[in-house]
């Protein structure tokens, strides 16, 4: 596996797939650690937990130099992302014994009746390269916490990050086995899934990814949680503070090179304020400094490889053929790396890739509508259903919207992301399970009832 950095496209570093022997010995160690690890006291598990967010906290800038030389996120935000997996472990390791906690139920008069949350074994996380600490952390802490085993298969641009992520772990002190890589390319994933030591999988990403393993686990009767693709929308009402609109919206589309998932994507806008919040938005957009993703200024950065450019490209002269209107960027920077400026649309016509696809980088596309009922028929006509923003003053207002918009999570005045006390997932193609929160932390769980006489 070669990892490239796409601010230049020149190779850094090549690593060796690991064999079959390894892979098969890296699963004989899941399953051995499993036995042991599941029972380890939930304090001490918590307690480990804890110091990989201290490893975490140490490393911070070594840790998102690999990041940022694998794939081109500008550095502030990776250092951003390794502080938010640190705390992600310190919210497990204060809460998973209370999530964990048995649930007692009104018992019958002969018997007392409890629900206890016991792990499966070990779990498989396929994970993205978008944000390749936080996709990884954001399963791995609740999991490990609750007594399963982990196996990582990350994406084949960022090994290093799998690497590194492997090492927090050894380094915090988990016992060998408890959390393990595998460089291995998807069409391998399969073999693995379908190994009897493997209870169980999440993936993170595309939706042909989604659709591949849930298929191969469904065959296999195991469970699965699902983070795929969003279009999602952010909605500005009349009544909306227009500047903050813009100024958020910007940076909820640019951030991360527009490479996610969460990222707003459709502007539905209310006619009222469409040329006022255009005129903000583009003075936002243009003012962001893209660039080198080692420099602390960058804003934006390259996109995670030249491939992925093309692949954007390709979707934004689509759209423009059919007839959107380009009113800033639309063309690849010239020069070294993957750059691809921030890229304001409007004009979008129905079904172009730039309406009904998902544009994994930062493009926006711009739809003005004549009221409230239109802003939601506009934001729920997509096959997604992750994440959406609606932009009011009135905040019952926004709560009403809110629970018209089908989405994983909606946010009022505010652009959408991951937290760990809050649950986080999608409804439609965007996929299904939730992590982050007690809910995550059930869902690599068996909720085995004990019914005691
Ligand atoms: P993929 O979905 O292809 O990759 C995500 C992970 O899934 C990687 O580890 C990949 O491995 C693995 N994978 C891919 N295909 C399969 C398969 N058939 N069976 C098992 N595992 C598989 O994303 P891409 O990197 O190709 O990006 C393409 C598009 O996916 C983006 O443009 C974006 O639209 C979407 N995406 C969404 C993300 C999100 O956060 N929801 C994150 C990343 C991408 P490998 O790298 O070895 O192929």
């Amino acid at each position: 596996m070669d990892a490239v950095n796409p601010a230049t496209n020149e190779r850094i570093d090549t690593y060796e797939d690991d064999s079959p022997a390894a892979v098969e010995q890296a699963l004989a160690d899941a399953a051995d650690a499993f036995e042991s690890w599941r029972g380890v006291p939930l304090r001490e598990r918590q307690e480990l937990l804890a110091s990989a967010g201290e490893v975490l906290r140490d490393r911070t800038r070594e840790l998102a130099t690999v990041m940022t030389r694998e794939m081109g996120k500008p550095i502030t935000q990776a250092e951003s992302e390794v502080e938010k997996c640190a705390w992600v472990c310190d919210h497990y390791a204060e809460f998973a014994d209370s999530y964990l906690a048995s649930d007692h139920h009104p018992s019958p008069p002969e018997a007392t009746v409890k629900t206890r949350y016991d792990p499966l074994g070990p779990v498989l996380a396929v994970m993205p390269w978008n944000y390749p600490f936080w996709q990884v952390f954001r399963f791995a802490a609740p999991s490990l916490t609750a007594g399963n085993v982990g196996l990582l298969k990350h994406a084949s641009n960022v090994p290093g990050c799998a690497k590194a992520i492997e090492d927090v772990f050894r380094e915090a002190g988990y016992p060998e086995g408890a959390f393990q890589s595998l460089l291995i390319p998807s069409d391998l994933v399969d073999d693995v899934l379908e190994d009897e030591r493997v209870r169980a999988a999440t993936l993170t990403g595309s939706g042909p990814a989604g659709r591949a393993v849930a298929s191969t686990a469904g065959e296999n009767l195991k469970k699965t949680v699902l983070e795929l693709g969003g279009s999602d929308p952010f909605v500005v009402l009349d009544d909306a503070d227009i500047d903050a609109a813009a100024e958020t919206g910007a940076w909820a589309r640019n951030m991360n090179g527009g490479q996610s998932c969460i990222a707003a994507k459709r502007f539905i806008v209310h006619d009222a304020v469409y040329d006022e919040f255009l005129d903000a938005f583009l003075e936002e957009v243009e003012s962001l400094a893209v660039g080198d993703p080692m420099d602390e200024t960058t804003e934006v950065g390259p996109q995670a490889s030249q491939s992925l450019l093309e692949d954007l490209h390709e979707q934004v002269e689509a759209s423009v053929d059919a007839g959107a209107t380009v009113l800033a960027g639309g063309e690849p920077l010239d020069g070294e790396g993957a750059f691809y400026p921030p890229t304001v649309l409007t004009d979008v016509p129905e079904g172009c890739p730039a309406d009904a696809e998902e544009l994994f980088g930062p493009v926006a596309s711009v739809f003005r509508v004549e009221s409230e009922d239109a802003a939601v028929e506009k934001a729920n006509d997509t096959r997604f259903g992750l994440g959406a923003s609606v932009w009011t003053e009135d905040r019952d207002r926004g709560e009403r919207v809110a629970s018209r918009i089908d989405a994983g999570c909606t946010y009022v005045n505010q652009l959408t992301k991951s937290d760990p006390r809050v649950p986080f997932g999608g409804v439609k193609d965007s996929g299904y399970g939730r992590e982050l929160s007690a809910a995550g932390i059930h869902e690599f769980v068996n909720r085995k009832t004990v019914w005691i006489e």
